[in-house]
């Protein structure tokens, strides 16, 4: 069997149902726009799990996402959909490519979330783009972004919330959203949330419990997921 698409991260797989796939959570890490590559034992069994939980959670709390269930350690089943090529970010505190951009320190905390899309386009490096850009590209329409505003805001308010309750600060993550295959006026959360996609400090101490401890060699990278899965798991029972 071949996957449908084999990305850096996941594969996603065909099923019986031409609305459904199986998506496959790789060990594979990437950085950089895939420059800076390794593998780490269980990291797709972590972020599988990671993800389910958080889109069971998102599910009940009324946001419509593309989780049908979890097959096993590393395979989630998923509602097919035609993906925005416009990656949504949403940030409470500086850090990353907005300080670069901007000069600003680490660790400032916005008096309000920051917004920001980018044109998903690995070719490309992801760049940063508006509103006007989006409509123009015909990615998305002036609709669906106001929709993608606000559901971006309702996750954030939801994940920050849930994620101080496992003593952790959201301080930036990314989002995609999709056009249901079976019916494309319906757009939900698809992809994957997970130490990945999300920065993720600790309340306490400030350590790092997310992908950046790979992108800056911090070591542990697995450990940091191990314990972002059991606090998540602690906290939604
Ligand atoms: P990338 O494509 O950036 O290398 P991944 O390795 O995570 O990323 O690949 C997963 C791909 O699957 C992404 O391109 C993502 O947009 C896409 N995807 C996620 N959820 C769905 C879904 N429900 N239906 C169709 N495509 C999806
Ligand atoms: N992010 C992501 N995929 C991308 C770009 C960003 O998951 O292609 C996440 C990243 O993990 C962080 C947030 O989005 O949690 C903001 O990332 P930033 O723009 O600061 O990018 P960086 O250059 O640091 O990856």
């Amino acid at each position: 069997m071949t996957p449908l698409y084999e990305g850096k991260a996941k594969r996603l797989w065909a099923t019986e149902d031409p609305f459904t796939l199986r998506m496959e959570f790789k060990n594979d890490a990437t950085a950089f726009n895939g420059e800076k590559k390794a593998s780490f034992e269980n990291k797709g069994r972590l972020n599988n799990a990671i993800s389910n939980l958080i889109y069971g959670m998102l599910e009940k709390e009324g946001v419509p996402t593309h989780f049908v269930r979890q097959i096993d350690d590393t395979n989630v089943e998923v509602r097919k959909v035609t993906i925005l090529m416009v990656e949504v970010i949403v940030r409470n505190i500086a850090a990353g490519s907005f300080c670069k951009r901007t000069g600003m320190a680490e660790g400032h905390e916005f008096s309000q979330p920051i917004i920001e899309f980018s044109y998903k386009s690995d070719e490309l490096g992801d760049p940063l783009i508006n509103d006007d850009y989006i409509r123009e590209m015909k990615l998305a329409t002036p609709e669906e972004m106001a929709h993608l505003r606000s559901a971006a805001l309702k996750v954030n308010e939801l994940l920050s919330a849930f994620f101080a309750k496992c003593g952790l600060r959201l301080v930036d993550f990314k989002l995609e959203f999709g056009r249901l295959l079976s019916d494309p006026s319906v757009i939900v959360l698809a992809d994957e949330i997970s130490p990945d996609g999300c920065r993720l400090w600790d309340l306490k101490t400030g350590e790092r419990m997310d992908k950046d401890r790979f992108r800056r060699d911090l070591g542990n990278l697995m450990e940091a997921y191990e314990e972002v899965l059991g606090r998540v798991k602690q906290n939604l029972a």
